[in-house]
């Protein structure tokens, strides 16, 4: 399992197993933001809205994927040039930026993740945007320079959504949806969510 560093591991561990007592219950430990998951706009904000007060079809919206998976390097920035992006009439979609990095999830490499420059981040906010997805551990850079959440500001302070830890983005087909529906955990900043595309 990847994780954002500092954050606590990930366990499951038996509370009660079959043998011994009939019936098998698994105690598990995480945080809000381990493996893919949703961020609130509370993550980075104390008074905006956590995870249970965001209505549910927000987390249900069709997909638009940007691809610069051949542009990127380790610790590369992913600026708006970078981005060819049209976005349609389609109401509330998520853009999902396409880097690839995923090959690298449980190994170290996945942490040199390339990342989101803040000025596309509010490019995207300006055209209505107000969800973002990524195949890395953030939109932002890990434990670098340029370590400032500036995309976790721009797209969470305009009350919006951020997906990370996707795969598979490659697979999307044109006309798809993204569910990323939650837990919907009482004051969740976040939650782990189940993410996968579909075609309606
Ligand atoms: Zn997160």
């Amino acid at each position: 399992m990847s994780l954002y560093p500092g954050d606590p591991p990930y366990t499951c561990s038996p509370h009660a197993t079959v043998p011994e007592h009939g019936y098998s219950v698994q105690s598990i430990s995480l945080c809000t933001h381990t493996g893919t998951h949703v961020d609130a706009p509370s993550h980075f904000f104390a008074d905006a809205k956590s995870i249970d007060q965001i209505p549910l079809p927000s987390f249900i919206r069709p997909a638009i994927v940007v691809d610069v998976s051949e542009k990127v390097v380790p610790r590369g920035r992913i600026i708006w040039d970078d981005f060819n992006l049209s976005i349609d009439n389609r109401s509330e979609p998520i853009v999902l930026i396409r880097t690839d990095w995923s090959k690298h999830w449980g190994k170290p490499e996945y942490v040199n993740h390339p990342f989101l420059d803040a000025e596309a981040a509010r490019q995207l906010v300006a055209r209505g945007v107000s969800a973002i997805g990524i195949d890395t551990l953030s939109p932002d850079e890990t434990e670098g320079a340029a370590n400032d959440f500036g995309v976790h500001q721009a797209i969470l302070g305009a009350g919006g959504l951020i997906v990370e830890n996707l795969k598979n983005l490659a697979a999307i087909p044109d006309g798809a949806f993204v569910n990323f529906v939650p837990l919907n955990l009482k004051g969740g900043d976040g939650s782990p969510v189940r993410a996968f595309a579909y075609v309606p």
